[in-house]
């Protein structure tokens, strides 16, 4: 039950000075920092992070073309895995163009908690509430396009564990990687403990 995801603030949101706002969100929900730096992505990392492979690509693409098709436009592109290679090479660029912040965050249910506490990979349809829709929601598909750059939503989380066991170990040492008893975990020990 407890799962471990990595997760990024991208160049965006340390641009942004969102930073702390961001974190403070995974805190205050009760997750565990076990980890955290600061760093600018070197080419073979943001390659290796943002690995293309054909189910990723079929979905960007499918997300995008929904999105399009929405606005009642039309979609020109042809080819999933072509879409995808522009999406990934995009992304790379993005990832390295200034500081990010790496962080591992621990909980019960984790991954799924935190893709839903920041939101659609689109921020214009993410809830308000969440850190892309809360911070991020004049960002579109559209418009990113339109300008051949990269949806700059702010953040990154693995989206399942097993891509969180690569990511974690591609952007952190073991020894980075920190465990201790938070005020949480006192609590719900008390709770556990106590008679009442
Ligand atoms: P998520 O970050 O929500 O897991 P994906 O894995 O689908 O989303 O895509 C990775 C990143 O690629 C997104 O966060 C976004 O920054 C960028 N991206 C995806 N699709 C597009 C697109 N059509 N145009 C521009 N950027 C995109």
């Amino acid at each position: 039950m407890n799962e471990q995801s990595l997760v990024l603030i991208k160049p965006d949101g340390v641009r942004r000075a969102l930073v702390g706002k961001i974190i403070s969100r995974f805190e205050e929900a009760g997750l565990k920092i076990l980890a955290m730096k600061m760093l600018v992505a070197e080419k073979f990392l943001a390659e290796n992070h943002y690995q293309l492979d054909e189910t990723w690509a079929q979905n960007v693409y499918a997300k995008t073309k929904n999105s399009y098709e929405k606005d009642g436009k039309k979609f020109p592109y042809k080819s999933a895995l072509e879409y995808g290679r522009t999406i990934q090479s995009w992304n790379m660029k993005f990832l390295c163009e200034g500081p990010v912040i790496a962080l591992v965050i621990e909980g019960p249910h984790a991954i799924e908690i935190i893709r839903k506490m920041i939101g659609s990979t689109e921020p214009r349809q993410a809830p308000p509430g969440t850190i892309r829709g809360d911070f991020a929601a004049i960002e579109s598909y559209a418009v990113a396009d339109s300008k051949r750059r990269v949806l700059r939503n702010l953040t990154h989380a693995s989206d399942s564990p097993e891509n969180a066991r690569r990511e974690i170990a591609l952007w952190f040492k073991p020894e980075e990687i920190h465990s201790y008893k938070s005020a949480h975990d006192i609590y719900l020990e008390h709770v556990e403990n106590s008679k009442n």
